[in-house]
């Protein structure tokens, strides 16, 4: 049995945030487990036709306005590349089935009947729980061009309707990544100014890969955590990294039970699934222009192969798609098989750019629902919700301190939101240890 003073379960950035605070507060006696091989957690490169793609978190977001997004500012010091993404254009490069783009006029009202419709559900709710009825009733969208822009409204620019902390404090440009050595270099530029590194590999064995935390038990004195393998760790301390989804899930049991506030709160909060599916061709056939990043598909369905993206900007040459799902597609999708998956972008693609495409030479599709270490992407808290709700999710449970992108009470859901949450809650933790040295002499005394 190894013992340490504080635990960390999991060496994502909010972990591996929360670890450096530690040492450089003096906390020198920590171990990391982590379940899989590597660090990064959501955040994650793999390579994909020449070129290195990102699965999890693909973008920098809230640069250029009043405050410095810290995770800028790491990019920055490492000289991250990256490009910005314009979505405005998205809405004038919309196709309908038959492979005709949407008339600017059109599209641009239709984007503003969107958000006028999306403003007015936001208040209908708000009325909802203050327990009155709001004057006008939101309409729901119907038709393709209707459906595809609710999408993307709901699903990925909800700045537009009402106001988030990311884009007010730190400004609304977003930034790609696109550096061969992936995003998550920044955890291991944070990784390499505590642990003991050599050759852009951490060799320090309070870093333990592999190991899959299944139970965590708290007493007066301090805690036990046993992974899978059998193996069992002792500290005064945890911090737990896992992410909302796993939180959710029963691969963690907490000796004794988690209370009942804490376990409601866990369950209230929704996990996004979001899955970009990556698909290389022998060439390039789709527009390539200024304004032309971003193009939208609009079918019947709702969310059905809807937001595209190339790759053109990033990686000139890589003749790479991007094509993003969430939720209900995304679990569809990850459920069948790539070629099933394959078969179906081709169809979109051939609706929208006609039947002499050439079929893609590979595809790659992340499953980050059916990951037993992540079980989503990211925490959404309900549109309307009282900050209990967050508070009690990120709130400790004796010596269990919980950290992670859902602990966040301004930036959930996001890398930053990561970042500043680990940071938080290991200065908490060091200010409980600080107490408790205090209360020391206190309780001998009284003893
Ligand atoms: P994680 O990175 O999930 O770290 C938790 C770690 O705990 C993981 O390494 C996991 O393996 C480990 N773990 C889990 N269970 C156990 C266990 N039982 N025992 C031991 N270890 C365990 N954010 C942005 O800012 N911009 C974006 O563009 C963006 N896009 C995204 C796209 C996708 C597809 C996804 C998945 C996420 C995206 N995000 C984005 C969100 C961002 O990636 C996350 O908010 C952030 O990386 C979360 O960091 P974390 O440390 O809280 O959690």
């Amino acid at each position: 049995m190894s013992t340490a003073s504080v635990i960390i379960i999991g060496a994502g950035i909010s972990g591996i945030s929360a670890a450096k605070v530690l040492a450089e507060n003096g906390v020198e006696e920590f171990t990391i487990l982590e379940a899989t091989d590597r660090i990064g957690g959501r955040i994650h490169k793999q390579d994909f036709g020449d070129v290195s793609v990102e699965l999890g978190a693909g973008w920098i977001a809230g640069v250029g306005g009043k405050e410095s997004n810290p995770v800028w500012e790491l990019a920055s010091r490492i000289n991250l590349r990256t490009c910005f993404s314009d979505y405005a254009n998205a809405r004038y490069n919309i196709y309908d089935r038959s492979g005709e783009i949407f008339p600017t006029g059109f599209a641009a009202d239709s984007y503003k009947k969107a958000v006028d419709s999306a403003i007015l559900k936001l208040k209908s709710l708000e009325a909802d729980s203050a327990g009155q009825v709001a004057e006008e009733a939101p309409s729901s969208p119907k038709t393709p061009i209707e459906l595809a822009i609710d999408f993307i409204l709901h699903d990925f620019e909800m700045a537009e309707v009402e106001p988030i902390s990311t884009y007010v404090d730190f400004g609304e440009r977003e930034f790609l990544v696109a550096d061969e050595r992936g995003y998550e270099c920044l955890l291991y530029k944070m990784a390499e100014e505590f642990l003991f590194t050599s050759e852009r590999k951490i060799l320090d064995d309070r870093l333990k890969l592999n190991k899959v935390v299944r139970e965590i038990q708290q007493s007066k004195n301090g805690v036990l955590v046993k992974t899978e393998d059998g193996s069992e760790y002792e500290a005064n301390y945890v911090i737990l990294s896992a992410s909302i989804g796993v939180l959710q899930s029963n691969l963690l049991s907490f000796q004794p039970p988690l209370p009942r506030w804490k376990t409601e709160a866990i369950q209230k909060c929704d996990v996004m699934v979001y899955t970009k599916i990556f698909l290389k061709f022998p060439h390039c056939f789709w527009p390539c222009g200024p304004g032309q990043e971003f193009f939208i598909y609009a079918h019947e369905q709702r969310g059905y192969f809807t937001f595209w993206q190339h790759m053109e900007n990033a990686y000139p040459g890589s003749n790479i798609l991007v094509v993003t799902l969430t939720n209900e597609q995304s679990k569809r999708v990850e459920a069948q098989s790539d070629e099933e998956t394959l078969k179906e972008a081709m169809s979109v693609l051939r609706d929208m750019f006609g039947p002499t495409v050439p079929y893609a030479t590979d595809i790659l599709v992340p499953r980050w629902w059916n990951n037993r270490f992540q079980r989503g992407c990211y925490s959404n808290y309900p549109m309307i919700s009282d900050n209990q709700l967050l508070q009690n999710v990120k709130a400790p449970v004796g010596r269990i301190f919980f950290t992670g992108e859902h602990t966040s009470e301004k930036f959930s859901g996001y890398v930053h939101g990561g970042y500043l949450a680990g940071m938080d809650t290991s200065k908490s933790l060091l200010e409980e240890m600080k107490q408790s040295l205090l209360l020391q002499p206190l309780l001998a005394f009284t003893e």
